[in-house]
């Protein structure tokens, strides 16, 4: 059978397309497989944000990124600086000292270049976070959280300028196009891939494939299977085809599970959301501003720390504690010293949201025990303690004496009218996956041998998260594995 492509490419979200356009720098000729028809195409990418966590040290990084950042702009803002120790400091803290080392060390290498290289190669522009990750203090916008930049038009702008590179370097997409296992050689070697269509089953051969098809988190009986119990009636927050079809597919033919395979990222998420993601709504059901105020479940008790950390630093594992409550629900309180600085999702029409001049009025309001509330406010109030107030930074202004604490920004909850919003869990991605060879992106067998012909990168691939995730990660890890990977196959087919 002749080969339909040097290199097959199985997914269409970022990782996938910078893998092909990176295979077809090598002048490997490069045919995509997207499951999903085009109106839906894109993955979880299309839904993002477009956060990308990189490191820099200061300003002119920025700017070199940036470059139409006025003058003017520049002197209302403090971008401080992310140096790549502190970026590793962060991936090996929040994952628990569990991150690949030689993944992450890759990661952050090259994180700084690949932005770079999306921009040279896909024409991608990059914008400061300002409605995101920025707080005014003392009359300048001040920068946090390590993540400060992302693509013009957020994940929407990223899938789509990354789709418009593909017929100027001469490579096909097939919509409707579902990889559903890989052919191998009496070698071992992996000669394409198995897939379903409208018409059928078909095989399709090539040199090497790439697979980039994301995690498991949309398959109900997998996310139950091995993030456990309850996981059933999480939401989806993004793309419904993220069924681990590749996952299996490469299990199957000997390639090596690695990775927090009972780890996901999940978030606090509007209650009311639908089961997996809308694409007119794309990221704003998630409710992320709650370092500011509190977190009750239904019972009108704490149970997280709110101000543990940094936002970006404790979201992705907020989602798993919401879904441990009562009826997998939790409310956001919010009163009028914080409700100005609360996020652009939090004003959506969609958000599942009430107000009130009293906290019991609250609680009614919200379907939350009265007196349980009332009394966690109370006790939360006698608790807080003077100091200085600073929402960009850990300001130590915590809580004494309650469990959980209120570690930072603990301001008192008594500025009248109170707003609350109603959430669930919402599920991202899955952490478990795939094992790759660090620099080649190539997977590996169960013996820890390269499997030839066969690379891949994105979500599918485990190792890098565990327990929690630095927000603004994923698309970077995207970009940089999936660019590996698409290099690595692409010389192996061409020799270049
Ligand atoms: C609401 C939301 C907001 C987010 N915000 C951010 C953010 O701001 N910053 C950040 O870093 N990360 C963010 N993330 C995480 C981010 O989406 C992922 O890290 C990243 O997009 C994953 O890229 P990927 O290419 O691995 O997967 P995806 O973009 O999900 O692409 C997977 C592709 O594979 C296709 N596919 C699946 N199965 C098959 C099959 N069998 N055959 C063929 N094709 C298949 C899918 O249709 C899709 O095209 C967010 C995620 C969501 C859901």
């Amino acid at each position: 059978m002749a080969q339909v492509a040097d290199v097959i490419v199985v997914g269409a979200g970022n990782a996938a397309l910078c893998a092909a356009i990176a295979a077809r720098e090598t002048g490997a000729s490069v045919l995509v497989l997207e499951k999903a028809d085009e109106g839906e195409r894109g993955g979880n990418t299309f839904f993002t944000g477009g956060g990308y966590r990189f490191p820099y040290n200061g300003l002119d990084d920025i700017r070199r990124l940036i470059p139409d950042l006025s003058d003017e702009e520049v002197d209302r803002i403090d971008v401080g600086s992310y140096p790549a120790p502190k970026f590793k400091e962060d991936l090996v803290r929040v994952t628990e000292g569990r991150a690949d080392e030689a993944m992450v060390d890759h990661l952050i290498e090259n994180a700084y270049p690949t932005v770079q290289w999306m921009n040279q190669v896909a024409g991608q522009r990059w914008v400061l976070m300002y409605g995101r990750q920025a707080y005014e203090v003392d009359g300048k916008l001040r920068f946090w959280g390590g993540m400060i930049v992302e693509g013009v038009g957020g994940g929407e702008g990223i899938s789509e300028s990354l789709f418009a590179q593909l017929p100027k370097h001469d490579i096909d997409v097939r919509y409707g196009t579902k990889g559903t296992g890989l052919l191998t050689d009496n070698t071992g070697r992996v000669t394409g891939v198995r897939v379903k269509d409208r018409e059928g089953y078909h095989d399709l051969e090539a040199g090497a494939v790439v697979l980039a098809a994301g995690g498991f988190e949309a398959n109900t009986e997998m996310r139950t299977r091995y993030l456990g119990a309850g996981w059933e009636v999480a939401k989806v927050r993004g793309t419904r085809h993220n069924t681990g079809d590749m996952i299996k597919a490469a299990l199957d033919i000997g390639a090596q599970s690695y990775g927090h395979w009972s780890g996901a990222h999940a978030v606090a998420w509007d209650m009311m959301a639908p089961p997996t993601g809308n694409r007119r709504i794309g990221d704003l059901y998630q409710k992320h501003s709650y370092p500011l105020g509190l977190i009750v479940n239904v019972h009108g008790e704490r149970f997280v720390d709110e101000g543990a950390d940094l936002r970006n630093y404790t979201y992705a594992k907020y989602g798993r504690e919401i879904l441990k409550q009562p009826h997998a629900v939790a409310y956001q309180l919010f009163d009028q010293q914080t409700v100005h600085r609360l996020r652009d999702e939090y004003r959506i029409k969609e958000a599942t949201k009430a107000e009130a001049d009293s906290i019991p009025e609250l609680a009614s309001n919200l379907g939350i025990d009265v007196g349980g509330l009332v009394r966690t406010i109370e006790a939360y109030n006698a608790a807080c303690q003077d100091g200085h107030y600073d929402p960009s930074k850990l300001d130590g202004l915590g809580t004494v004496g309650i469990e959980p604490p209120k570690s930072n920004w603990a301001l008192p909850f008594n500025k009248p009218p109170y707003v609350g919003y109603a959430v669930t869990c919402g599920i991202t991605f899955t952490f478990g996956g795939l094992r790759i060879d660090a620099k080649s992106a190539q997977v590996l067998d169960t013996e820890d041998e390269p499997i030839p012909g066969l690379y891949a990168a994105g979500e599918l691939v485990g190792g890098l998260f565990w327990h929690n995730y630095p927000g603004g990660t994923g698309l970077m890890a995207g970009s940089v594995f999936g660019r590996a990977a698409g290099a690595s196959a692409g010389k192996a087919t061409t020799g270049a």
